[in-house]
């Protein structure tokens, strides 16, 4: 008898399993570092390609895929189990004799073997005349007014654009929003949903907070629920659940706001806080007269320069105080070329990320000509 150790190899096998499994299933971090996905195994084997191009193709043919494989895994455990309790720990002769003493597994082997039989049908059944018995074709079906391959051909070159929204709701969801359309991406063709933009109210149901983030975001995370209701007679609406720091990202690629009517607080990021408190300590410090003919802020191209730095934090000139040259502020001669949100966001990133509560009373360089200032030396322009 070989073992490993004292371990039988069945026992080592199936913790293994197990934990692919899972990573196979829930498609974790680790899972996709490793290539061990649905979509990697597929891409693998040439059965679905080129999502940028043939958007709504790859994921037709990525979800029906999916199905036959996480089919697949029970079968495959109750082979490979019986191949290692007979080769590998060498306790029987054969794998038909191991079967022969276990029954109760020799009956799971058929009804796995019949689970797989039943997916790769089901799979069959959905590509039958160009998919059109597929879920995510009915649903876009739906929507089509005509042909659902001119559709379909509208929805693939949106997708292709540069600006659309794509956020991960969980590790096997993701919602993409491009001009048009509002489209859930789920593991199987059941999960996946579509709105038209004009059709669509987004509500925000519910918040839960967590102390700790799995991005490890200071501050924890809060994630938000949200209703999407389709006002077109006769089509479900669904539901997701992101992080609260994508609402303004999603937000910003919708044509009608979100909304809010339990008036849930959406918390913030360190960096989005902080340009708040900066904006607020700006506010109560004295204004600047200038000359110059505002132009556009180099940092965002959109808001008006609106803040010039002037030198009144009294450290400039500090020497016979002994403050040394680091801790002091330089005048700076640059004219108004930055936003106070651009200059607030500029002031965050140049700070130790590790410690935002001594960011306000630390210095930063100034963006154009590299000398030192704080927020008192912030003024907004008249
Ligand atoms: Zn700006
Ligand atoms: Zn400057
Ligand atoms: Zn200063």
């Amino acid at each position: 008898m070989s073992r490993v150790g004292e371990v039988p190899g069945t026992i080592i096998f199936s913790v293994f399993y197990f934990l692919f499994s899972l990573g196979f299933l829930y498609e974790s971090k680790e899972a996709r570092g490793l290539g061990l996905t649905p979509e990697f195994v597929l891409t693998a084997l040439g059965l679905v390609k080129d999502e940028e191009n043939s958007f709504i193709q790859y994921h037709v043919r990525r979800t029906s895929g999916t199905i036959v494989l996480r089919s697949l895994l029970p079968f495959v455990y109750l082979v490979t189990y019986s191949y290692v309790s007979t080769y590998l720990d060498g306790d029987y002769r054969s794998m038909s004799e191991f079967f022969k003493d276990h029954t109760w597994m020799f009956l799971m082997l058929k009804l796995s073997a019949a689970l797989s039989v039943m997916a790769v049908s089901y799979a069959w059944y959905l590509s039958l005349n160009n998919y059109v018995n597929h879920p995510i074709i009915q649903k876009i079906t739906a929507y089509a007014q005509g042909s659902v391959e001119t559709l379909i051909l509208d929805i693939n070159h949106e997708f292709r654009r540069v600006d659309k929204v794509c956020v991960e709701v969980n590790s096997v969801t993701h919602l993409v929003i491009t001009d048009n359309w509002i489209l859930i991406l789920g593991s199987i063709p059941q999960h996946f949903h579509i709105c038209h933009q004009h059709d669509a109210q987004l509500t925000i149901m519910d918040s839960d907070s967590h102390s700790l983030s799995p991005e490890g975001d200071a501050g924890g995370a809060q994630y938000l629920s949200i209703q999407v209701t389709n006002r077109k007679p006769g089509i479900p609406g669904f539901r997701f659940r992101v992080n609260s720091l994508e609402y303004q990202n999603i937000q910003s690629k919708l044509q009608a706001a979100i909304q809010n009517i339990r008036n849930i607080q959406i918390s913030k990021s360190v960096s989005d806080r902080f340009v708040d408190v900066f904006k607020a300590e700006v506010e109560g410090n004295p204004r600047a007269h200038v000359t110059d003919v505002l132009e556009p802020c180099i940092g965002c191209m959109v808001n008006q320069a609106n803040v010039k730095l002037v030198r009144v934090c009294g450290t400039t000139n500090a020497e016979e105080n002994g403050v040394p040259l680091a801790d002091r502020c330089v005048n700076c001669y640059c004219r108004p070329m930055w936003c106070i949100t651009c200059l607030a966001k500029w002031f965050a990133s140049r700070q130790n990320q590790d410690l935002p509560e001594t960011w306000l009373g630390s210095r930063c360089p100034c963006p154009t000509c590299r000398s030192k200032f704080c927020v008192l030396d912030v003024a907004l322009v008249e």
